[in-house]
């Protein structure tokens, strides 16, 4: 099992009227009325918090370097496109923290990477 973060969502709409429902599929979850609870879970490469659907039958990747539960958005672009490449945010966060402050150089290219990757992961979502 990866190590995740791990989360809780609740919608309680019992005292009010609640979401149309096209409105609360586009926020990604099933029920703009009433009451609905699922687990979530923070993708490991760009930090989006996902409502783990509770009928989904269909395999989660992981990513086999961080350890983390992938988004689905992200899991596509390694399959894709950068097969076996680890995108992890806490990674990249610890190697722009371990830059010397003036070298914006290696920052910027860090960045510049990373604005690509998610170019890419956006182009699926
Ligand atoms: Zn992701
Ligand atoms: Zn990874």
């Amino acid at each position: 099992m990866p190590k995740q973060n791990q989360g809780y969502l609740v919608l309680d709409h019992s005292y009010s009227p609640g979401l149309p429902d096209a409105q609360a599929r586009r926020a990604g979850v099933d029920a703009g009325e009433g009451f609905f609870e699922a687990d979530t879970f923070t993708c490991g490469h760009c930090s989006a918090v996902v409502v783990k659907h509770p009928l989904r039958v269909r395999e989660r990747e992981t990513c086999w370097k961080c350890d983390r539960w992938l988004c689905d958005l992200c899991a596509t672009v390694r399959k894709l496109h950068e097969p076996g490449v680890c995108r992890n945010m806490d990674a990249l966060v610890d190697r722009l923290q371990s830059l010397d402050p003036s070298d914006t150089v290696n920052a910027a290219r860090l960045l510049a990477d990373h604005q690509h990757f998610m170019t890419l992961r956006g182009t699926y979502g």
